[in-house]
C-alpha cells in the first residue's frame, strides 16, 4: 500500500514509535528511524526491518530538542529516498513532579521534544508535500492531550499543544492532498511508562503496585494497557487513501478513558 512512499518516524527506537515503523514498513514505506540511542544500538533494528520487509531503512540520531538537527534530518532524507511522504511525530519524555517543584530544565526539555518537535518537522517537510500533493502527518499527542492529571504539567500543556498544531496544520493544507491528525492513547506499557510508575508512587505517596491499579488502569475503563499494535494499525490506515478526509482529528485509543 505504501510502496515507494518514505516516512519519518520520531523516536522510534522503542515503544510506540517502533511499532508504528514496523507497521509502515509492512506495506513498503521506506522508513527514517529516530531517536537518542547510539547508531550501534540501533543498527540491529535497521538490518531487521530491510531484511524483513525489503524496505530502505535509514537511522537519524537527530536530536529532537534542536532545530538545526530536525531540518538536517529531513533534508537528509529527502536526499537518500527522494521524498518525505509520512511524517509521524513520535517522540516524547515525561516526568512526574507537582507543578511548583517542577524542575526548569524538564519543562523546557517536554515542550522541546513533545510539542515544538512537531512545529519544526512539520515546517521542514511541508513543502515538498505540498510540491507533491499528497501527505500524511501523524502526531502522536496523548489522552493528556484531551484531558488533565495532576503532577503532568509540562506533558499535559505540550499534548494539548500538539492538538492544536494539528487541527491548524489540517486546515492551512486540506486543499493540497495532505492530512494532518493525531493519535491519543491511554496508557501503553512502553519504557516511558515503565519509567512514571516509580516517580508517581512517590508524588502521591502510593505503592507501584497502586499507581497500576488506581491510577493507570484506573483510569481507562477497559481495565488493560493499550498494545502498540493498534497504534500501529491506525497509523497504517490513516497513511491510506481510505482516511483521505479524515484530517484535523484527535482521535483517542484509550480504552474509553476520555469517555469518562
Ligand atoms: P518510549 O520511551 O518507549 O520511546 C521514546 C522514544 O523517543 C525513544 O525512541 C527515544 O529515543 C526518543 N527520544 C527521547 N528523547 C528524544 C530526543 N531528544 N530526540 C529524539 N528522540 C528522542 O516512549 P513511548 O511510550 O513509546 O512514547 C511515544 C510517544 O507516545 C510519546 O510522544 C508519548 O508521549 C506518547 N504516548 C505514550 C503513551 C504511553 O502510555 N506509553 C500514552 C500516550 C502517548
Amino acid at each position: 500500500m505504501l510502496n515507494g512512499k518514505t516516512a519519518i518516524v520520531t523516536g522510534s527506537t522503542s515503544g510506540i514509535g517502533l511499532t508504528i515503523a514496523e507497521s509502515l514498513a509492512e506495506q513498503g514505506a521506506n522508513i527514517v528511524l529516530n531517536g537518542i540511542e547510539p547508531a550501534a544500538q540501533v543498527d540491529p533494528v535497521v538490518q531487521g526491518l530491510k531484511e524483513k520487509w525489503g524496505v530502505g531503512v535509514q537511522f537519524d540520531g537527530a536530536d529532537m530538542r534542536d532545530p538545526a538537527q530536525i531540518e538536517t534530518m529531513v533534508s537528509g532524507a529527502e536526499g537518500e529516498f527522494g521524498s518525505v511522504d509520512i511524517l509521524v511525530n513520535n517522540a516524547g519524555i515525561q516526568n512526574v513532579a507537582p507543578v511548583d517543584e517542577f524542575p526548569v530544565d524538564k519543562w523546557d526539555a517536554i515542550i522541546a521534544i513533545n510539542m515544538s518537535s512537531a512545529f519544526h518537522t512539520t515546517r521542514a517537510a511541508l513543502p515538498g508535500m505540498k510540491k507533491r500533493g499528497w501527505g500524511r502527518i501523524i502526531n502522536l499527542a496523548s489522552a493528556h492531550g484531551l484531558v488533565a492529571s495532576p503532577f503532568k504539567s509540562a506533558y499535559v500543556a505540550a499534548k494539548h499543544g500538539v492538538v492544536g498544531l494539528t487541527k491548524t496544520v489540517a486546515l492551512e493544507v486540506a486543499e493540497q492532498g495532505i492530512t494532518c491528525n493525531a493519535i491519543c492513547p491511554g496508557y501503553v506499557r512502553t519504557p516511558l511508562v515503565e519509567k512514571q510508575i516509580p516517580a508517581t508512587a512517590e508524588a502521591r505517596g502510593i505503592t507501584e503496585e497502586e499507581v497500576i491499579r488506581d491510577v493507570m488502569l484506573a483510569a481507562q475503563p477497559t481495565k488493560r494497557f493499550v498494545d502498540t499494535s493498534e497504534l500501529g494499525a491506525l497509523a497504517v490506515f490513516l497513511c491510506s487513501e481510505a482516511a483521505s478526509s479524515m484530517t484535523g482529528s484527535a482521535l483517542p485509543v484509550d480504552g474509553g478513558w476520555t469517555a469518562h
